[in-house]
């Protein structure tokens, strides 16, 4: 039964206020029908808002409110489904909506499909878009080796993120090269880019060729690395958070700056992105403790993403293309020889994209 306790809602257990229910309005005075977007801005409202009576029937609370006079429907179950949760997912990027995992917990099952699978069902294609968000990545085989392949898979799932590299990239090893993935040198676990402001979000990588001695592929789970170090640890954690580390990149072309710290925090305190790579961090300028403390848990971060407990290795073959999460998932490479070509093609593509095109299949396959 549906009460007003000082003037807010009390319905159930929960207490809704006032001013938040007035602001969630659904009438057609409030809320364009076509875009269910609000037709009014905050200030809009009265400053003193209260719900001035109640009534009810079977589904659904009705309400008016002052000064307004504002008469407003919630049914039942709307109420129900928007009720304070502190524990609910903030979006899809928050940690609570993530599996962490180390490499054993995947022995038995990796995310992947088949490319025929994927374009033809969208099951698979829901399926393989959830294992992105919930695991950090997704490993689709048979993808027809044709140069610029890469591109249409990220096309089946979002848009491609054009950079100073190019709308795509050659990785292979090449003369003279700009960036050290262009060599057969051995990359360590890493995110891409983290001079970017925004940072890629998603990475692809599509294998033409590897018939190289080496040249496996390591994904590891930043999230899993960090919780450790939060557990562990927690001052380092704490460090890592909030200590704003510069991060450049530079070429002929290009000068590629920003700062960050190597692990984000949403605003609830969960980790919601990490951002590592070496190879690109520039003297911090801060004063002697801080930057001594720095490393510290800078090194003590880098032990638990370097554990070889955590890392997933495998050969992609030609066919392979990994999808993966870049503010979460880092990567890594063996060293491979010049004799037997390995060419892999990447771009860079952006999450929210592809959680709405999940969203947006559910509505196919969950009806
Ligand atoms: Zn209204």
């Amino acid at each position: 039964m549906p009460t007003l306790t000082a003037r807010d809602l009390l319905f159930g257990e929960v207490r809704f206020p006032a001013v938040w229910l007035r602001d969630n309005c659904h009438c057609r005075d409030c809320r364009d029908p076509g875009t269910g977007q609000k037709l009014f801005g905050i200030t809009d409202l009265a400053e003193e808002v209260v719900v001035a009576t109640v009534s009810e029937s079977a589904d659904e609370v009705t309400l008016e409110f002052q000064p307004d006079g504002h008469r407003s429907v919630f049914p039942r179950e709307w109420l129900l489904a928007n009720a304070p949760d502190p524990s609910a997912a903030t979006d899809h990027r928050s940690e609570t909506a993530k599996q962490l995992w180390a490499a054993a917990d995947l022995t038995e099952g990796l995310p992947q499909a088949v490319w025929r699978d994927y374009v033809a069902d969208p099951r698979c294609r829901a399926a393989c878009l959830e294992a992105v968000l919930r695991l950090g990545f997704v490993l689709l085989h048979g993808v027809p080796g044709e140069p610029g392949m890469v591109l249409r898979v990220a096309d089946t799932f979002g848009y491609v993120r054009e950079t100073n590299y190019g709308r795509l990239f050659d990785v292979q090893a090449k003369p003279n090269p700009n960036n050290l993935a262009f060599t057969g040198l051995t990359i360590t676990p890493h995110t891409d880019n983290p001079y970017r402001d925004p940072v890629p979000t998603l990475q692809l990588l599509h294998c033409l060729s590897n018939a190289a001695d080496g040249g496996e592929t390591g994904l590891v789970d930043g999230f899993h690395a960090a919780a450790l170090l939060r557990a562990e640890d927690a001052a380092a954690f704490q460090v890592l958070t909030r200590t704003p580390v510069p991060f450049a990149f530079r070429d002929n072309e290009a000068e590629l700056r920003t700062c960050s710290p190597i692990i984000e925090l949403d605003p609830t305190g969960l980790i919601r992105g990490v951002r590592f790579s070496n190879r690109h961090v520039q003297p911090l300028r801060l004063p002697y403790d801080e930057v001594t403390r720095f490393y510290a848990a800078y090194r003590a971060f880098a032990a638990r993403a370097y554990a070889p407990n955590l890392q997933l290795n495998f050969k992609l073959a030609p066919g392979d293309c990994v999808v993966f999460d870049n503010t979460r998932i880092l990567h890594a490479r063996t060293a491979f020889s010049s004799v037997g070509e390995r060419h892999l093609q990447g771009c860079y593509a952006d999450l929210d994209s592809l959680a709405s095109t999940l969203a947006v299949l559910g509505r196919e396959v969950n009806t």
